[in-house]
């Protein structure tokens, strides 16, 4: 059985400085040199997991194979690393106190007072040792959220010093810091990494390492000030420059020997082999491509970046697959309208319409849907989109003028889209939709099969609403057919319209699977008919 050491990350002077793209890059380079690894986030915030929140508190919701709802950084590890994640990759502060409370009720404290030191830090250390408890991993990289100094943080900084002290050289900490520019001075300034440092020290954490985000070089004076003052080696002051994509940053981190450091503070003898060739591969069809496209996303959140990240991502990966660069030209729905349709869609060689909740910008979307069915334009919808192709099908194609789904309006004469009978009587909103990994059999003669080639798929899944079947008839009389269903429950999974030169519409969420190592084929299938259709 391997002995697990664990690699704690945490974030100072700011937020949003990438902690979890240097957590994933660790974890890439670690497994690139032969380390089974495996990376989880601890969200100090009260909510129990972020399916509640919506995207512009919390950016994308990542739904795990086991059905999780979690932190977009969960999306960043899958895709570097190519290994799913579970429940157990990410706690929040509310899930860490709602095992204690339920504990506490059981009565297994026996008498004692409950208290945030040892209680909760004791759950927060068995939740991080979840991950290493069977011997499966080398290395178990978790993140803390938010920021050094944050009040909601301070248990799971205790917690890491509990576990430094207990575990030795067996655990080590990364501090990703900014060291900001100042372009009146045009310098660089370690002040502020200074500071969160001693922060850190406050806490009784030292880290190991420090990793400074910075948009310029830092000198080899620099790096040795900031050893100095924060009680770290020259050699553990690393680098972090920004990169042309996010992509590049495993590299940059062995350019600066961050895994080499880690390996050297854990004790742990550093293999000479490290294998990158796939990944060097993908960065030279992503930096050179020999095509370009234009794919627009249509959503209600396409002004906020991190919205819809996972399908951002995964369009990325099906354009380095075709050698092809995608440029996204995001289109708010609530903004399109019959009369600016030509003008939105003018030069976009594909369309894909994105999951969604609730009805604002719903009518926007079925429009884009029609502008691509009408015009053969590639098309792409997925959960709401595809519940949205499935709704402007039975407007505009089979006449029902009101058709929509229960979910918008519960009244419709055409509820094409209903809520799924194990879903009518939840009360509770949260981790109760359809979640995670079902199984779907494709038909043989669909597009969705020439690009899987694959009889049997699984795909991940958050929804309450599904296609009706008591419409199936009708829909295939005219074209749109059924071409993936769940084989337990006859659910429809995937519609496709095969007059259409690409028109598929697929329930579950195919952007959670897709990862450097390996694209989604309908990812790559759907660059490919852009790429098609741009050429005509
Ligand atoms: N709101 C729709 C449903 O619940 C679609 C959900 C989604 O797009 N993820 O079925």
């Amino acid at each position: 059985m391997k002995k697990t050491k664990y690699i704690f990350v945490t974030g100072g002077v700011a937020s949003s400085l990438g902690k979890g793209i240097i957590s994933a890059s660790l974890a890439k380079l670690l497994q690139a040199r032969g380390f089974a690894v495996t990376n989880q986030k601890l969200d100090p915030y009260i909510n129990v997991d972020p399916g509640t929140l919506n995207p512009y508190e919390h950016g994308e919701c990542f739904v795990t194979e086991d059905g999780a709802e979690t932190d977009l950084d969960l999306g960043h590890y899958e895709r570097f690393t190519n290994v799913p994640t579970s429940q157990s990759n990410n706690f929040t502060t509310g899930r860490i106190y709602q095992n204690v409370i339920n504990k506490e009720r059981k009565g297994e404290y026996l008498g004692s007072t409950v208290q945030v030191v040892p209680h909760i830090t004791d759950e927060i250390k068995r939740c991080i040792r979840l991950l290493g408890n069977d011997g499966t991993y080398d290395f178990v990289i978790t993140e803390v959220g938010g920021t050094v100094g944050d009040i909601e943080s301070l248990p799971f900084v205790e917690a890491i010093r509990q576990m430094k002290w207990e575990m030795g050289r067996d655990c080590a900490v990364i501090h990703l810091t900014l060291v900001p520019y100042l372009s009146a001075a045009a310098e660089l300034k370690t002040k502020p990494t200074q500071h969160s440092v001693k922060n850190l020290q406050q806490q009784g954490v030292q880290p190991d390492i420090i990793v400074c985000r910075t948009e310029h070089h830092l000198t080899q004076s620099m790096k040795s000030k900031i050893a100095l003052f924060c009680n770290v080696e020259n050699s553990s002051v690393i680098e972090s420059i920004d990169a042309p994509s996010i992509y590049d940053v495993p590299i940059n981190m062995l350019e600066e020997k961050l895994d080499v450091e880690v390996l050297r503070k854990t004790n742990t003898a550093i293999p000479e082999k490290i294998h990158l060739e796939s990944w060097k591969r993908f960065l030279k069809h992503l930096h050179n491509p020999s095509h370009e496209v234009t794919v627009a996303l249509v959503g209600k959140y396409v002004e906020l970046k991190d919205a819809y990240k996972s399908i951002r991502e995964a369009l990325i990966h099906g354009g380095v697959a075709n050698e092809t660069k995608v440029n996204v030209r995001s289109l708010h729905s609530e903004y399109l309208n019959p009369e600016n349709l030509d003008e939105k869609f003018s030069g976009v060689d594909a369309i894909l319409v994105a999951p969604g909740f609730g009805s604002r910008g719903l009518e926007g979307k079925i429009l884009a849907v029609q502008y691509a069915r009408e015009h053969a334009i590639p098309f792409f919808g997925i959960c709401l989109g595809m519940q949205c192709a499935v709704i402007e099908f039975a407007r505009n194609v089979l006449g029902f003028k009101d058709a929509n789904s229960a979910e918008m309006n519960p009244k419709t004469t055409h509820p094409v889209i209903d809520i799924m009978s194990d879903q009518k009587n939840i009360g509770n909103m949260g981790g109760t939709m359809r979640l995670g990994v079902y199984p779907c059999l494709l038909e043989e003669n669909s597009k969705a099969f020439s690009a899987y080639h694959e009889k049997m798929i699984s795909e991940r899944h958050r929804h309450r609403y599904e296609f009706n079947n008591a419409y199936i008839d009708e829909f295939a009389k005219y074209g749109m057919v059924a071409t993936g269903r769940n084989p337990e429950r006859d659910l429809v999974e995937i519609v496709e319209i095969p007059q259409h030169p690409c028109f598929i519409g697929v329930q579950f969420h195919p952007e959670y699977k897709s990862t450097v190592a390996k694209p989604h084929p309908l990812f790559v299938g759907f660059i490919k008919a852009a790429l098609e259709n741009s050429r005509k």
